[in-house]
Parts: structure tokens; sequence; C-alpha cells
């Protein structure tokens, strides 16, 4: 148990027993379709514990399925795990008090340890998450992560990483110099949502949180009844360690959980997944029925300059990139999301700005986030507030949509990574919100 001056969450909840009976022939013929894949992932069935979160509902079924329990058992222990965020089986009150018994022994529910927890003075909290290895072979290495929570006017967002460490090598990116460490579950994306959204709602209980009345109805009606201290909508932000699309089933087995009403009930208008530019993976989040909200990391004004900066450049140029983006499916109340880290004397001219209008002109419903470069280990300094703002008026003046975004949690390394930098040698978030 991991507990602390701002109310604990449980994190001993992993049950501990082999499943020692062999699963029973199935007795929901609608289910059988499709079982052979589910079957792949059910390592329940073959003598190993299941670890339940992470898992959709397809494999919740497939896995009472093969108890002998009836599927409708799954829509429950999902709606548990991420529509009520309640980790202790022995308060799952609609099961039979046999099936959490049996659930206790032969499940896990692992969350991550929170190894530390910084709380701004804006508000923000930062979370670095210890991440047990897995048993696959590719995620066998412990791994420890970071998440920011940021409570703001009628909403909170939450940062959270889907990789520890990063392989793509972005030159103002502290988290490259740790290479990749191992990609993350599905379920380890969706514990660093889930956990804040925990912890705050206890602490509102606990009389922490002093505005903690009753929360006004979210668009899926979620909060309507509870007196949960959060606000009415919660964004989510795929801008931590790692690069999202690099490591694309886990996190669509993420996003397909956090974007499902039936799971943790997010908007796709308020889930951003932000990548350097992978040109294959933009192309393939396009055929997804569900997905979120995609922001570029652009960062530079041409290839010579991209290179440097993100020598991922090479591999999927700026006319590439470019292209992926025009091809993009926008859904009718979407736009892309740029995003332009501003170094001084590096990218930051008017002539980048000129640039960036020429690349982004093609384009349809675009936007521009420009965030000021935070002072940190790497040799970049911040952009003049004079560069920023000239930037700024060049784009807009020629119709592009143009912000400036600061990070937030600055006082707690929240957008830069130098809590883990202590405890990993180096983590950056990119948080803007
Ligand atoms: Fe990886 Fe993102 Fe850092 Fe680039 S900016 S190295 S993609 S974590």
């Amino acid at each position: 148990m991991t507990s602390d001056s701002l109310g604990g969450i449980d994190t001993s909840l992993a049950f501990s027993i082999s499943w020692d009976f062999p699963p029973k022939a199935s007795k929901n013929r609608g289910m059988d379709r499709g079982r052979d894949t589910v079957d792949e992932r059910m390592e329940c069935v073959r003598g190993k514990r299941l670890e339940l979160l992470g898992k959709s509902q397809e494999e919740l079924k497939a896995f009472c399925d093969g108890m002998g329990e009836p599927v409708y058992r799954a829509g429950q222990i999902y709606h548990w795990l991420y529509a009520e965020r309640e980790f202790a089986v022995e308060r799952w009150s609609n099961l039979p008090a046999a099936l959490r018994e049996k659930l206790k022994r032969e499940t896990s529910i692992t969350l991550p340890e929170v190894r530390q927890r910084y709380v701004s003075s804006d508000g923000s909290v930062r979370y670095l998450f210890g991440l047990p290895a897995q048993e696959e072979k590719s995620l066998k290495k412990p791994a420890a992560v970071e998440a920011v929570f940021m409570p703001s006017e009628g909403r909170q967002t939450i940062c959270i990483s889907t990789q520890a460490g990063c392989a793509v090598d972005c030159q103002f990116c502290l988290t490259a110099q740790l290479g990749l460490i191992r990609n993350l579950t599905a379920g380890e994306m969706v514990a660093q949502v889930l956990m804040p959204l925990k912890e705050m709602e206890e602490r509102a209980g606990s009389g922490q949180i002093e505005n903690g009345e009753k929360a006004p109805a979210s668009e899926s009606g979620r909060y309507m009844e509870e007196p949960t201290g959060l606000a009415a909508r919660t964004n989510v932000v795929l801008m931590g360690q790692g690069e999202p699309l690099l490591n694309f089933e886990k996190v669509m087995g993420a996003l397909r959980i956090l974007l499902d009403a039936e799971g943790v009930g997010l908007s796709p208008k308020h889930v951003t997944l932000s990548t350097s530019g992978i040109v294959p993976g933009i192309e393939r989040l396009g055929r997804e029925e569900v997905r979120p909200k995609l922001a570029i990391s652009l960062n530079a004004s041409c290839d010579e300059q991209r290179d440097l900066l993100m020598p991922i450049n090479k591999k999927y140029p700026l006319k590439a990139l470019m292209e992926a983006c025009r091809n993009y499916p926008l859904r009718n109340w979407e736009h892309l999301t740029f995003e332009y880290v501003m170094l001084g004397g590096v990218n930051d001219a008017p002539e980048d700005a000129r640039r960036v209008v020429r690349l982004l002109g093609p384009l349809t419903r675009v936007k521009v986030n420009l965030i000021p470069w935070n002072p940190g280990e790497l040799p970049y300094k911040e952009s003049s507030a004079e560069a920023i703002e000239e930037f700024r008026r060049i784009l807009v003046e020629k119709g592009v949509p143009a912000f400036v975004r600061y990070s937030r949690g600055r006082d707690v390394m929240a957008a830069c990574g130098q809590l883990a930098l202590k405890e990993v040698q180096g983590t950056p978030l990119r948080i803007v919100v």
C-alpha cells in the first residue's frame, strides 16, 4: 500500500493463485467468433493468473465463459474496473460472493506503485509510477514512467506515458537519453488515468478538496450522482514518455477502454495522441474506428532543421508527413494540432514562421500550439516573448490559428521530467493544456 498526505490508493491488490482447473467448454455460442485471437491473449486459461486491468470487454467475456460464468459478468467486472475505478474485488457487490472469492484467488489487478508524487503550486500533481516486469517476453524489464494530473476550471487533464523511455531521439527531449526501456501495456496506460482520478475522489471524500461539492454531469453523465470533487470533464493527453504510434496495439487497447462509454467513458474530443510523425502509424490510426484527436510534434520549419532536432525526420521527412496529414480522415468536429516548441535562435525566426505557413497552408482545419521552451539540462534557450509573439502573429495573419501554450507544473518539473531525472536519468513531459 502506498499512501501519503494526498490520501493513497491501495496498490496491494494483486491476488496470487494459479488457475488450477481447465476451462469449461463454451456455453455462449455468440462468443465463439473471434475466440481464437482472444484466447491467444488469455493467459488465465493456460495456468497463469489473469491480469484484469487493461482487459477489454471481449477478453473478459472469454474469461468468464472459460470459467463457466455467464458472460454478462464480464460487463459487471468491466464496469467496476473502469467506470467505478473500484479495485477491491470484495466491494464488487453485484457479483456473487463465490465468484468474488474466485476472482481474488485467480486474478490480479496490478496498479503501478506511486514512487513519488509532487504537487505544484498551480495544483498539478506529478506522479512517478513504478511498473513491475511483465510476463510477456518484450516487457520483462521493470520500468518507471510519469503521469501528471492538471486541474483547471471545469476540467482536469491527465498526461500519460505510453512507453518507458523512447527510441525516437528528439534532441530537445530528456526521455530520448534513456533510449527505449520497454513498451507499456494497455493496463499500465489505463492505470495512469484511473489512479489520479481515484485519488482525487478520495481527497474530496476526505475533505481535502475544499470545493469538493457535487460535480455537474459530464457528457456521459458519469459524475451526475457522485460527490467526486472532480470537474465534469476529463481530458487525457498521450504526451508523456514514449512515441505512442510505436506501441500501436497496446495504445489502441488502452484507448478503446478510455473512449468506451461503458469503460472510462471519455469523449474522443477530449483525448489527444501526440506523435513525432510516424507516417505509417498516422495512416493506421486514421483507419481505426475508435480514435482520439491527433497532434503532430512539428518543431521545425524545414527538413534540414527537423533532421537535426528530430532525426526521425530522415525516415519520415516533411513531404511524407504533410501528405499523411493531408490524407488523414478528420471527423467533422476535428482539427489537426501541430506542436511547435520554440527554441531561442534555433527555430523561432520570422522566416521559420513563414515556412510553417507554407507547410501547413495546403491543410484544412489545423491549429498550431507554440510552446515556450523550459530551460533545463539541454543546451537550448528560451525564445524571447517578442519572438514568440511575432511568430504567432505571422501565422495568424496568414490564416493559421496559433496559440501560445505554457507548460503546467513548472515548479515540480512536471513540464520537463527532472523528478524522474533523479530516478531514471531523465523523462520530460510536454504538457500543454
Ligand atoms: Fe520520444 Fe516524444 Fe521525446 Fe521525441 S519528444 S524522444 S518522441 S518522448
